[in-house]
């Protein structure tokens, strides 16, 4: 099912940026689709092998044992349901903000490095740093008290958002303007990939927006065809293919544009 989900996302929204493209003049959407994707495939054996039965089981002993936050109140499911998604989508923030800095940041950047953000990039994430995220999230599951339902039906709404808010579609400003009153967009995650570091540490969310209006981290920019993607670095192409995507996390030193 959540493979249903995310194939049919991720074709929708490729063939809507293909047809539609906001920056324009991109000769290789297919070519630079190939990393991203052997890299997605990567990081769900991963998954699969090392994390599918260990975060149903962490959920397994949780809801045994009654343990979690949301199990410290009895609210009508439908409002389970609500904060169960609302609080795990804060966790999500929290941990995005994490993951920009100190050493989460080398992994991390891996997905910043892309230069020509499309829908693909949605999928690029160094498989060390999804090995590290999916361990934490062992432990926030329980503490949270989240059941499996919570954390299926709240990835199946991740996946379509996380592929939107990427995609090089060109989707009016002003529907991205109201859409980005409550998910994360296309415009506003453009600036999240900006190669000028103030930028780069804004507009962490996921998929409800709010979050970066609370937290104060969100940025908005009306120029966003001036936006330069990347990280200076890393815009060679050596560094756009899948050998290296994977040695980015290693690279010792570089300077970043503040
Ligand atoms: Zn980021
Ligand atoms: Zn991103």
């Amino acid at each position: 099912m959540k493979l249903i989900v995310v194939l049919s996302s991720l074709s929708f929204l490729f063939l809507l940026e293909h047809y539609w493209p906001l920056f324009k003049g991109r000769k290789h959407h297919f070519k630079h689709a190939f990393p991203n994707l052997l890299i997605a495939v990567t990081n769900g054996i991963v998954i699969a092998v090392f994390f599918s039965g260990l975060t149903i089981a962490v959920i397994e002993w949780a809801k045994v044992h009654e343990f979690g936050l949301l199990r410290l109140v009895s609210l009508p499911t439908w409002m389970n349901f609500v904060l169960a998604f609302v609080l795990f989508d804060l966790w999500m923030y929290l941990w995005h903000v994490l993951l920009h800095k100190g050493p989460l940041w080398r992994l991390h950047r891996m997905h910043h490095s892309d230069t020509e953000m499309d829908t693909t990039t949605a999928l690029r994430f160094h498989p060390i740093e999804i090995v590290i995220s999916t361990t934490a999230r062992l432990a926030v599951l329980p503490l949270l008290g989240l059941d499996l339902i919570h954390l299926v039906v709240y990835e199946m709404c991740l996946q379509p958002v996380i592929f939107f808010h990427h995609s090089n579609w060109s989707l009016p400003e002003k529907i991205d303007s109201i859409l980005r009153l409550f998910i994360v967009t296309p415009n506003m995650h453009r600036v999240h990939h900006s190669q000028i570091l103030k930028e780069t540490n804004s507009n962490y969310s996921s998929i409800l927006s709010i979050w970066d209006r609370v937290f104060g981290s969100f940025i908005h920019r009306k120029d966003v065809l001036a936006i330069d993607y990347g990280i200076g670095y890393f815009e060679g192409a050596k560094w756009q293919k899948f050998w290296g995507m994977l040695k980015i996390p290693f690279v010792l030193s570089l300077k970043r544009r503040q």
